[in-house]
């Protein structure tokens, strides 16, 4: 019992205050130091039948890992995630760890479970600055495989395919590789340069990336077939926002959380003078509860916002977003108004309604309160309208972040593709879908899910594309 630290609380993550964080786009959380490491470390029992690593869905080798960390071995440590993981430094710092291989943990039976995501994150981040040795492309197979888009799944079966030696090409509609790890999620959450340099290892494995290329436009998947590719992988994620279709949402100042958070992701919309400028001061309301909602009102108020709404129809014990997420939201000042439903957006062009904006149309969205009655199919308790609560709350911007859908292009442009009725593409255990020789996977697939899903996802099809290869 010598090495283990009986503290019923993990180790606490360092973090830039919410007064300076609130103002800036770095990173809030700071990551362990090497000692604070080994002491979370000691905190795992080591159990026989590990219960974290059968809920971590990358069945990641959990308690040797950590082993690895006591002995302060690192780069070991390191070398047993990456068997399972192909981006530790992602998944440390944004997989919901606490419904995944933490909620498992027998630690968490009483006081807290071991940091498991905070010790990945450790592991990865040691990794990237002490080692610097490139991969070494494996030699190749002959056979050629293409990827449609570079987010998790794809880059997951990409790298997978290349370390076996395949001649892996990733086309991807926009400018830069990484999908929501660099259009969606913000810089004070996961830093670009950690993205890009997974992005980097993966070029150095032989995998060649082109951007600017949309499959169902540029390129059609049949075509990829005729260009000598002899399958393909879609992992062309679920980019296509949801709108609550009511009054007003066409207005000057309405955006979709997609909209609002690639306009500042990629386009730099924070920079002074920026070529898009999308928001100044005023008041903004964010419609919905889920991560993407705390990362657009987060990202909302570091681009100057007076005051940030995040407008939800259900209590806070249903909100969707990771607890620590929403945590982080409130500390750094985001006023929650929950039990509240858009019903119109309002804007100074409505013939009846002249208030003037100094942003835009939007001038203010009219709720009502609501109240939660039974619960629903899912469990969750159904949220009810109160009648005759109407009432307004004054802002200048909306931003609608209540879900979104894959993008119906790929599916118009390849014959016998068969989706489901959300326009999910449907495939089978190995990722196959109703083509031969078409897998796909991630979002694309199951609509908006997670980072570590994509990643299995795009695992399980690169592991069957090689079967099929290796066959015929
Ligand atoms: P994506 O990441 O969407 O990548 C798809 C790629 O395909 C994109 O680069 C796209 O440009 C490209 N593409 C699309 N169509 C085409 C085409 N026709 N031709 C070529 N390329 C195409 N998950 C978590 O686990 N933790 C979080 O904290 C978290 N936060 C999130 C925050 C935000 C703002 C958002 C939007 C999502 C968040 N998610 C989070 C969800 C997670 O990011 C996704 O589930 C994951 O990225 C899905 O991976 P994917 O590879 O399937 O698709
Ligand atoms: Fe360690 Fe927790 Fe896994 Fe047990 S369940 S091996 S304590 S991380």
């Amino acid at each position: 019992m010598a090495n283990i630290n009986m503290s019923l609380q993990k180790n606490p993550m360092p973090t830039q205050t919410p007064k300076e964080r609130a103002s800036n786009f770095e990173e809030v959380a700071l990551g362990y130091s090497e000692e604070v490491a080994i002491n979370e470390a000691m905190r795992c029992l080591n159990c026989k039948n590990m219960p974290c690593v059968s809920s971590s869905p990358v069945k990641i080798h959990i308690p040797e890992f950590i082993s690895k960390i006591k002995e302060g071995d690192f780069e070991a440590a390191y070398q047993i995630i990456t068997k399972s993981s192909s981006l530790p430094a992602v998944c440390g710092r944004v997989c919901p760890q606490e419904s995944q291989c933490e909620s498992k943990c027998v630690r968490g039976v009483k006081g807290e479970p071991v940091g498991i995501g905070r010790l990945e994150r450790f592991v990865a981040d040691w990794h990237n600055t002490f080692c610097n040795e490139d991969p070494k492309p494996p030699k190749s197979n002959q056979h050629k495989v293409a990827i449609v888009g570079a987010g998790p799944s794809g880059l997951t079966c990409a790298g997978d395919l290349a370390k076996k030696g395949y001649d892996v090409t990733v086309y991807e509609a926009l400018h830069t590789a990484g999908g929501v790890l660099v259009y969606g999620i913000p810089e004070f959450r996961l830093p670009k340069a950690i993205v890009k340099k997974e992005v980097e290892t993966l070029e150095k494995l032989g995998v060649k990336l082109e951007t600017n290329v949309v499959i169902g436009k540029t390129l059609t998947i049949d075509e990829l077939f005729e260009m000598g590719f002899e399958a393909v992988f879609i992992g062309s994620g679920a980019g296509l926002p949801n709108f609550m279709g009511i009054p007003g949402e066409s207005l000057k100042g309405v955006y979709s959380a997609n909209e609002f958070l690639t306009r500042s992701n990629l386009m730099k919309a924070y920079v002074d003078a920026p070529s898009t400028p999308i928001m100044k001061g005023g008041n903004v309301a964010v419609v919905g509860g889920g991560n993407v909602a705390m990362d657009a009102a987060r990202t909302a108020l570091r681009l100057g916002a007076d005051n940030v709404y995040i407008v939800y129809r259900r209590s806070m014990d249903e909100i969707p977003a990771r607890k620590e997420e929403v945590e982080h939201a409130i500390e750094e000042g985001i006023d929650f108004r929950i039990l509240t439903n858009p019903v119109e957006i309002i804007g100074y062009n409505n013939p009846d309604d002249k208030k003037d904006s100094k942003n835009g149309c939007v001038t203010a969205l009219r709720c009502v309160k609501m109240e939660l009655g039974e619960p629903d199919a899912r469990g969750r308790r159904r949220p009810i309208e109160i009648p005759n609560s109407e009432f307004e709350i004054p802002v200048d911007t909306v931003i609608m972040s209540i879900g979104t859908s894959p993008n119906p292009l790929i599916k118009s442009t390849t014959e016998g593709l068969e989706v489901n009725k959300h326009g999910g593409i449907i495939v089978n255990e190995d990722g196959l879908t109703s083509r031969s020789a078409v897998y796909a996977g991630g979002d694309a697939v199951t609509g908006a899910a997670t980072v570590i899903s994509a990643m299995g996802a795009g695992k399980i099809a690169a592991q069957a594309i090689d079967e099929y290869l290796k066959n015929n």
